[in-house]
């Protein structure tokens, strides 16, 4: 291969730029996909390794690789057929189901099972012949901002190894930022693919409430969550949302119309005329520094670039968090009600008879989940339970309520809505472990979105002044208008990376060091 195609060249290149060289018949998938697996092997395990990965897969992506090699040399039909995203490789978050790898969940309650089906988005990767590089981290259950709850251990961000790689979706954002894949797919209920995004300098699309099939989701609170891309630009998030996208027949909440051309959409970004709406309430007070003083940045290009800038204000979301934590605990304790010790995965006997089913389920369930999981099936069977549901539940989908009204009252001043995707950039491992309310507040800007149902974007807005890590902007628009977040993303993304000297990961010090270290230790 030529300097051009090096493997440590082609696994920083963008899945848009690799699925033209693949086209093109510069390089096979066979290489590339190799060139992924030993950039894993390099930089994801060992004591500082970045431990994006629960499982990597391969002799199956090899396999996927090789056939679509094959099809390309073939020529003919079968080629032109072909998929645009043929032959690129993807990550897994490991909430979802996949046939020949197990899905953990992130959970002990779930170590070592493995789905007799697949997801409706890994059946429509697999129809585009994309190899499945492997399963990534998350917190266990989807339930945090750190991955510091999954079962197997913590990630480790890219950009400084002692940090937080954000969360639920940590591993996928990490294996990014980390180029051991170019593209993976997440899971976004409260933030877990927008805030992982911010951190780590990759971009996050959560889609609209029902643009993507939720079939084979592990579902975490089913009215919140959504599967989306998690990528390294606005381009690739967009032909990813179109391979995963669209009607399901197996989603009883998927829409029914097509979805919009997101790639041209992407291609052909634009601002001029557009009003983009900050939201008073989601920055300033509260927010770092850096992180503040980047978005004011993003604000004063979109406007030179021709785009109004209007302040609106959504004074219910000071309930939404609150809100959240009813709502999604209630429906996390229902959905987790069937991890039993009789289904699925993990079955402990109690140590003394007698040896009830009730015994059984108790035992598997206090062996099985963490102390995060446990905290949320109290809080939302306490939330649930008669005499206090519409105390609890009640109030807070009235507020769910209130803070749509607020989004179609922003909507109605502005076609875009802008604010930082986090409050601080990524903190240290250990730092809010023991304190789940702070731990909670760093989805104070990404949960409003998904309490509404409508899509948002997280994008890389540049370094933070006092620590020099990734700040995430986020981009939110109105329910089915997810072309809209690319058109304007894109728009951004090229605007910052002119004012950034190119993309923001080529800057990331600790992840260089990492490569070397490992490399010199072999
Ligand atoms: N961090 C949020 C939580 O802990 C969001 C999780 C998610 O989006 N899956 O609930």
């Amino acid at each position: 291969m030529t300097e051009l195609n090096s493997a440590e060249t082609l696994i920083r290149l963008s899945a848009a730029e690799l699925a033209a060289k693949l086209a093109a018949g510069e390089i096979t998938s066979v290489a590339l996909t190799q060139a992924f697996l030993d950039r894993i092997a390099a930089v994801d395990g060992g004591a500082r390794g970045v431990k994006a990965f629960l499982h990597v897969n391969t002799d199956e992506a090899l396999a996927v690789a090789a056939e679509v090699d094959a099809i390309r040399a073939a020529g003919g039909a079968d080629a032109a057929a072909l998929h645009e995203l043929a032959g690129v490789p993807i990550a897994i978050k490991d909430l979802i189901v996949t046939v020949g790898q197990p899905t953990t969940a992130g959970s002990k309650i779930l170590e070592g099972w493995h789905s007799p089906y697949d997801a409706t988005v890994i059946e429509r990767i697999r129809a585009a012949k994309m190899p499945i590089l492997g399963k990534t981290n998350l917190d266990e259950f989807a339930m945090g901002s750190s991955t510091e709850h999954s079962a197997f251990g913590p990630t480790r961000n890219p950009w400084d190894l002692d940090r937080i790689p954000g969360g639920s979706g940590g591993g996928s954002a990490a294996a990014v930022a980390a180029f051991e894949a170019p593209l993976a797919l997440g899971t976004d209920t409260g933030g877990s693919i927008r805030q992982p995004g911010a951190v780590t300098g990759t971009v996050g699309v959560k889609p609209t409430y029902g643009s993507v099939s939720r079939y084979g989701a592990i579902a975490m609170a089913s009215s919140l969550d959504q599967i989306g891309p998690v990528t390294r630009t606005v381009l690739d998030s967009a032909l990813l949302h179109q391979v995963i996208g669209g009607h399901d027949p197996k989603d009883s909440t998927s829409l029914p119309e097509p979805l919009a051309d997101l790639a041209s959409a992407a291609r052909n970004g634009s601002v001029a005329g557009l009003r983009i709406g900050i939201i008073k309430e989601l920055h300033g007070e509260g927010y770092q520094a850096g992180v503040e003083n980047r978005f004011n940045e993003s604000l004063e290009l979109l406007r030179n670039a021709g785009a109004e800038i209007v302040e609106v204000s959504c004074p219910n979301f000071q309930y939404a968090l609150g809100a959240y934590y009813l709502i999604m605990p209630s429906e996390a304790s229902s959905n987790l009600a069937k991890f039993d010790g009789v289904r699925f995965g993990l079955r402990v006997l109690p140590t003394e008879p007698p040896l009830t089913i009730e015994r059984v389920m108790a035992a598997t369930r206090a062996a099985g989940f963490g102390d995060e999981v446990k905290r949320r099936i109290i809080l939302g069977t306490y939330a649930l339970s008669a005499g206090y549901y519409d105390a609890y539940y009640g109030s807070a989908q009235r507020v769910r309520t209130l803070i749509q009204r607020d989004f179609d009252a922003a909507f109605a001043q502005a076609d875009v809505l802008i604010s930082p995707t986090a409050p601080t950039t990524a903190f240290k491992l250990g730092e809010k472990l023991d304190d789940p309310l702070a731990m909670y507040l760093n989805d104070v800007a990404t949960i409003p979105a998904n309490l509404a149902g409508i899509p948002g974007i997280s994008l890389p807005g540049g370094l933070a002044d006092e620590d020099g890590l990734p700040v995430g902007i986020q981009l939110l628009a109105p329910a089915r208008e997810d072309a809209r977040l690319y058109r304007v993303g894109a728009v951004l993304e090229t605007l910052l990376e002119e004012k950034w000297g190119g993309p923001l990961l080529a800057q990331a010090p600790e992840l260089a060091a990492t490569a070397l270290e490992t490399q010199e230790a072999k």
